[in-house]
């Protein structure tokens, strides 16, 4: 441990995502004079590396810290960089903020992200789009938003352009996991493998790799917390012509369905134009993910989303997360890891074998083992993706085809939800939590909306 001599911050920030990232940018803003530090658990970006390179590694190893959710620009640093602008998805901010402060927020958001390299990137926008009408005539209900995609590449060069603003001014602890935040007169000390510091106020981002240890410290410190959601689905890959009509305007669609025999949602998710199905490892568990390339030399023939269902339990079980987490095995248990089907041979009650898969016109882009979803997944999750495929398919005829594939299964944590107010400040005087960590928002534009919201009122108490 390299212990220092309690270096003291007027603000000491956990986590480098997005929502420290913004708070840090928005506190040296309003004060330049400020003493801020951030500390984060990962690298640096440009010493983040993940193994996998499909050749020599190909799955997970478990890297003690993991460079796809971790380090400077937290777990979306290599993502597709949808910041969506809209309080219809994507975290629950406009709840404790109000809505319209919210959208102000994420557009104030974007701006800095378009100073800082996203210049001429596309903003995608259902607002008054045909296919809104389309959607309500059917059943189905597309959501409002403003999409701005950065696209993996762009959003790497804003994060890198935003890191060298910043650490001219904020002093910045790479590898430098946070043990215990505890209280003090007047403010905080915060220890960990960088050594004890202590500030008058601290923000909390550690987004949901930081999720047990959150946990933690609501436990040390006293913070209700109640559990949050689960969403639990299939990916479904089809080809890209069934929906193209829908992204190549909108990108990405969000669209949802209340199911008829048992008035679930259904909601698509993460969609991924000519993209690639990908596996997705958490704590050891493989689960299915999609993602899409900028480039068009990368493009696939087809595109992928996910269509999901959200349970949430309170009393006596309160476990989401092990909840999905048990689906999620028994598809490993059965399948070895991620399961395809046919959506034919899901409505003929028969499992799909490879050679089922051979005369697919479908050509998968995962490899993964073909098999039977419906000893998988529960009935009542299951009945409800048929018949969103089926409400689908009248939007994008061609979606209930036998040759449709669905992989299981698509599983979305989140983070319990922390009690905080509508400054985003804990029980506790100068003690803020933001970010997917406070299970409040799941998305880049809700973290890092949050980050400038709780710098703003930092500058605002000591202005006061
Ligand atoms: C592969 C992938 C693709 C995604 N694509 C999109 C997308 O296109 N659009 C979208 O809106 N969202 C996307 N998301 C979700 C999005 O990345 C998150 O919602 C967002 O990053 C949350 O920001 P955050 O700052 O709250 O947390 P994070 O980004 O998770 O950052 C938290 C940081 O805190 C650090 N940390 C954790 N614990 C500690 C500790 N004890 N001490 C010090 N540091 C700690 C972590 O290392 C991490 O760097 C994606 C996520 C993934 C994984």
């Amino acid at each position: 441990m390299l212990e220092n001599t309690q270096l003291q911050y007027d603000v000491i920030i956990i986590g480098a995502g997005p929502g420290g990232i913004f708070a840090a940018y928005e506190l040296l803003e309003g004060n330049k004079g400020l003493k801020v530090a951030v500390l984060e658990a990962g690298h640096p970006l440009s010493c983040r590396r993940c193994p996998i390179d499909g050749d020599k590694v190909k799955s997970c190893i478990g890297c003690k810290v993991c460079s796809i959710m971790s380090g400077f620009g937290g777990a979306g640093a290599f993502s597709d960089g949808k910041y969506n602008i809209t309080n219809d998805f994507g975290g629950t901010l406009h709840e404790y903020i109000g809505r319209r402060k919210a959208l102000e927020l994420m557009r104030y958001v974007d701006d800095i992200n378009m100073r800082y390299g996203g210049a001429g990137t596309k903003l995608y926008t259902t607002a008054g789009s045909r296919f809104k009408t389309l959607c309500m005539n059917n059943d189905l209900h597309l959501l409002d938003a403003s999409v701005r995609h950065l696209g993996t590449d762009i959003n790497y060069v804003v994060l890198e352009n935003l890191y060298a603003h910043l650490k001219e001014r904020v002093d910045f602890y790479f590898d430098a996991p946070v043990d215990t935040v505890c209280l003090t007169d007047g403010g905080y000390q915060v220890r960990g493998k960088a050594g004890t510091f202590t500030c008058a106020r601290c923000v909390v981002s550690v987004g949901r790799s930081g999720s047990k240890w959150m946990e933690q410290v609501c436990r040390d410190l006293q913070i209700p917390t109640r559990s949050n959601r689960v969403d639990i689905g299939v990916r479904v890959e089809l080809p890209a012509e069934v929906f193209a009509h829908l992204t190549d305007e909108l990108y990405e669609s969000k669209i949802v369905y209340r199911t008829e025999t048992y008035e679930d949602k259904v909601r698509t998710f993460c969609m991924n134009p000519r993209g690639v199905v990908v596996n997705e490892n958490t704590n050891g568990i493989i689960t299915v993910n999609g993602h899409s390339y900028e480039d068009p030399a990368m493009h696939t023939a087809n595109t992928n989303f996910a269509l999901l269902v959200s349970k949430h339990f309170s009393e006596p079980f309160k476990d989401s997360n092990g909840y999905g987490e048990s689906i999620a095995r028994l598809s490993n248990m059965l399948g070895g890891g991620v399961i395809v089907q046919r959506f034919g041979d899901l409505i003929r009650g028969r499992r799909s074998t490879k050679a089922r898969m051979e005369e697919s016109f479908v050509v998968p882009t995962l490899s993964a083992t073909p098999g039977d979803l419906s000893l998988v997944l529960p009935k009542r999750l299951l009945d409800g993706i048929i018949e969103m495929i089926y409400a689908l398919d009248k939007v994008a005829p061609g979606t209930a085809n036998d040759d449709t594939l669905l992989y299981g299964v698509e599983v979305k944590f989140y983070n319990m939800e922390v009690a905080v107010d509508h400054r985003l400040m804990s029980p506790h005087e100068g003690l803020y939590i933001i970010g997917d960590g406070s299970g409040i928002t799941h998305s880049l534009s809700h973290a890092s909306a949050s980050g400038v919201h709780v710098a703003r009122d930092i500058l605002q108490t000591l202005e006061g």
